[in-house]
């Protein structure tokens, strides 16, 4: 196996409030890993702290066995990760196929007519080629979030970060987006996927962090974790959101 994200003793602060403790992790090549945890346990400052957006006090975190902490040139290194937060960010002024194609021809990966077909092919990924020219505002929560999947895909990135994509959605757009993100696994690509939605957890995860307090309480397969978890915290919470 590959491993593609090692994190090793990994404490984040800001200030004096330690939010990250000690965190140890691996993901491998082509894996799915979900992260859960009540809010505030320090779940999205962990994504943040693959790509770099924000900066930590001790550990290593290695990507491709890069240091993260040590990347030179840090746009270059991001562009090998794609990142879909809970609100789409895309941009209003711009139609979908201008939102999903504006950083790879702005950076100069392709040329015009490159970025229209690479645009089509990834709209047809998501199930959304009819709005290719369309504004932001005519989408659904739904489809948007299926284009800000879209636009991260089009930088060709090894592995996908998901900070709860669907937890701004009304709840007849969730199914969807998790459609859309299933095949993405199904294709190979390597997620780490901080979500709520435990049957996606449970149905697409190789592995399951249960998080809570800055700590990794619990770490095992989606099998064990939802059906026998060891923690009495992972059960409670459990049982709270289940
Ligand atoms: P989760 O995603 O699990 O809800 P977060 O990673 O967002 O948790 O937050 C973990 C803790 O870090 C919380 O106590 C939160 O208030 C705090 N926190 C997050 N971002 C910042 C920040 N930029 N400055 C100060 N505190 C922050
Ligand atoms: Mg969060």
């Amino acid at each position: 196996m590959e491993k593609v994200i090692e994190v090793r003793n990994l404490h984040k602060s800001f200030g004096s409030l330690e939010v990250l403790k000690d965190i140890s992790f691996n993901v491998e090549k082509g894996e799915v890993l979900c992260i859960i945890g009540p809010s505030g346990s320090g779940k999205s400052t962990l994504l943040r702290c693959l790509n770099r957006l924000e900066e930590i006090q001790a550990g290593d975190i290695e990507v491709f066995s890069t240091n993260v902490t040590k990347v030179k040139n840090i746009n270059k290194f991001r562009e090998k990760i794609g990142m879909v937060f809970q609100l789409f960010n895309l941009f209003p002024n711009y139609t979908v196929a201008q939102n999903i194609m504006l950083a790879p021809v702005q950076l100069g990966l392709m040329n015009k007519k490159q970025a229209d077909a690479k645009a089509l092919a990834l709209l047809q990924k998501v199930g959304l080629e009819e709005k290719k020219d369309v504004y932001p505002e005519t989408l659904s929560g739904g489809q948007k979030q299926r284009i800000a999947i879209a636009r991260a895909l089009a930088m060709n990135p090894q592995i996908m970060l998901f900070d709860e994509p669907t937890s701004a959605l009304d709840p007849e757009m969730v199914g969807e987006v998790l459609k859309v993100m299933r095949s993405l696994a199904d294709s190979g690509m390597t997620m780490v996927v901080v979500t709520h939605e435990m049957n996606f957890a449970r149905e697409v995860a190789n592995r399951v962090i249960f998080m809570a307090d800055g700590y990794i309480v619990e770490e095992d397969s989606p099998k064990k974790l939802f059906t026998n978890p060891s923690n009495k915290r992972t059960q409670a919470f459990l049982s709270s959101v289940l």
